[in-house]
């Protein structure tokens, strides 16, 4: 007669636990189930992380600029082409071929457009050059 302390065979998986993110500082769970999935426990909250991937900032390298005209194009690190404008510039007044940028990468009308540019490096010798067509 000891129905009721019969374990449930369904719940495989370890018990929630909960964390606090190291961002917001706020305490949110870890199911059983994303135990099971992650390696190790998440730093951040699920808003914090979505968060970032928002406003996650892309390296690339500029392929070509005209500082005549304020603009050219930089070449990301996931291989894509991305606008830039020099009213995108920041701390810095003109970009030279080959330097290495960090920036965010934003939808704008016609295509991808590079946005908080920031000079991470100059120009790196062992790119190859590629005269601008
Ligand atoms: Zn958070």
């Amino acid at each position: 007669m000891d129905a009721m302390s019969t374990p449930s065979p369904l719940l495989a998986g370890p018990p929630d636990r909960y964390l606090t993110c190291q961002n917001c500082a706020i305490t949110f769970v870890w199911t059983g189930w994303e135990q099971q999935t992650a390696e190790q426990a998440p730093h951040l909250c699920p808003g914090c992380r979505h968060l970032l991937t928002l406003t996650r900032r892309l390296r690339g390298t500029v392929k070509w600029y005209d500082r005549r005209k304020g603009f050219g194009f930089i070449t990301a690190s996931d291989g894509s082409e991305v606008f830039v404008h020099r009213s995108n510039l920041v701390g810095v007044h003109v970009l030279r071929r080959g330097q290495v940028v960090a920036f965010r990468r934003e939808a704008a009308e016609n295509g991808p457009l590079a946005v908080d540019i920031e000079l991470l490096a100059a120009a790196e010798p062992e790119t190859p050059p590629s005269p601008h067509p």
